[in-house]
């Protein structure tokens, strides 16, 4: 008999990755779906970063790595936290996973016992529930709203600590909702933190390098937690690396050891080529990610703009990354021909199979009131995709 173990049957699909595909099967029935889902750059590997992976092979770096990551790619990491954010790591202190999403699955099973609390603010990237649920940790959400920007405040997270508590997963710049924390907001949730001595701060940093606000901002900097914050990073985003899949953390060294020894029994050092790649990606100056986040406020700008003038969207400015996460509540109770729309996943599949846009509806977000659209997308993309989403929402009754 099929019997698949509870730990599996709790776990949810990937909604941003179940969209996507959705969006595939569509395309491949000759249904012309712009494909706002799955956030990923639609910018191609920098040509030098592309080099590096054929001398690799070219090399014979074929064998297994160190189970961390190459040593010259653990130096590249602690020599970038310190030129691009002022952090000391050591290379012993970074463990380089097979994307950012590995890298926060080591650390979540290492870090997470039985029943105890990691604090996620809604909206929360939709990995990280299901993570801490893989590591029979206890989801303690703290909800916000487009009115607080998406942001938490220190008395929120004051009030949701408790002596179970074990980690806050924060993530700045936000996926979905594009928040970016200044650094005086930082400061004083690490205030709350420091007065936590058990408390650990998972920060993920993977949209670092897309930021419209200027100098990214990480609360490890504060000395009081220093030692108590884990970085998540990556190339996926910052050099248009999804596929890739390098990713690392940046933690205490007994947490490092813990990681390497996971990932030792489960998947190993992370592909040989892929690191040699990002060795030089993350040793290079950072005039690809500029490049980029040029391109994403631009887009930014026009998305918001037409998201503006479509009536039932409300929309706050997003500060970084690339999403725009629109309340969409005073859509709910629409007709069209038999259907009604009752939630954001309706809006989502109407949007779908009548405009064919796909986008994420916010469920899976801990926001059950938003939809999310990715704008890494080109501009003539987003505009035909926005005509579409505009004519389909003024069909609606
Ligand atoms: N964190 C956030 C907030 C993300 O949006 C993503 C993108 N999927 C990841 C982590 C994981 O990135 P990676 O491709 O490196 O696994
Ligand atoms: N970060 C992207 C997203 O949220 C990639 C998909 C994923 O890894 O879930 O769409």
């Amino acid at each position: 008999m099929e019997k698949l173990s509870e730990r599996i049957n709790k776990l949810a699909v990937s909604e941003t990755l179940a969209m996507s595909q959705k969006s595939r099967d569509l395309r491949s029935k000759g249904i012309n779906v712009i494909n706002l889902s799955v956030g990923e750059p639609d910018f191609h590997t920098p040509d030098f970063v592309k080099e590096a992976a054929k001398k690799a092979i070219d090399d014979n770096i074929t064998f297994y790595s160190p189970v961390p990551g190459f040593p010259d790619l653990l130096e590249a990491v602690s020599k970038k936290l310190l030129r691009e954010n002022g952090l000391t790591y050591a290379p012993e202190q970074i463990v380089v996973s097979n994307g950012a999403k590995h890298a926060l699955a080591n650390v979540l099973l290492a870090l997470i016992d039985r029943d105890d609390e990691v604090i996620v603010p809604a909206p929360y990237w939709v990995s990280y529930v299901e993570l801490v649920k893989l590591a029979e940790g206890k989801n303690v959400v703290i909800e916000t709203s487009i009115e607080s920007d998406f942001k938490i405040t220190p008395k929120q997270l004051a009030d949701a600590i408790t002596p179970r508590t074990k980690a806050l997963l924060l993530c700045s710049p936000s996926n979905p909702t594009g928040s970016v924390y200044t650094r005086n907001e930082l400061a004083a949730l690490a205030e709350v933190v420091a007065g936590h001595p058990n408390l650990y701060v998972i920060s993920d940093e993977i949209y670092e390098h897309i930021n419209f606000v200027g100098k990214h901002e990480s609360i490890a900097q504060f000395e009081a937690i220093r030692d108590r914050v884990i970085i998540i990073n990556g190339v996926s985003k910052g050099y248009a690396m999804t596929g890739w899949r390098i990713g690392y953390s940046a933690t205490p060294l007994w947490l490092a050891k813990a990681c390497s020894k996971l990932q030792g029994q489960v998947t190993s050092g992370a592909s040989s080529i892929a690191q040699k790649a990002s060795t030089a990606a993350i040793n290079s100056d950072l005039s690809y990610p500029r490049m980029m986040c040029e391109a994403f406020i631009k887009r930014r700008d026009l998305v918001i703009e037409r998201l503006r003038r479509i009536p039932g969207f409300k929309i706050n400015v997003p500060q970084g990354a690339f999403y725009a996460f629109p309340e969409i509540s005073a859509l709910f109770g629409k007709k069209h021909g038999d259907g009604v729309i009752n939630n954001a996943a309706d809006l989502a599949m109407y949007l779908l199979n009548t405009a064919h846009v796909a986008m994420v509806p916010g469920g899976a977000f801990g926001a059950p009131n938003y939809i999310r659209l990715s704008y890494a997308a080109s501009e003539s993309q987003l505009i035909e995709a926005l005509d579409r989403i505009e004519k389909a929402v003024a069909e609606l009754k």
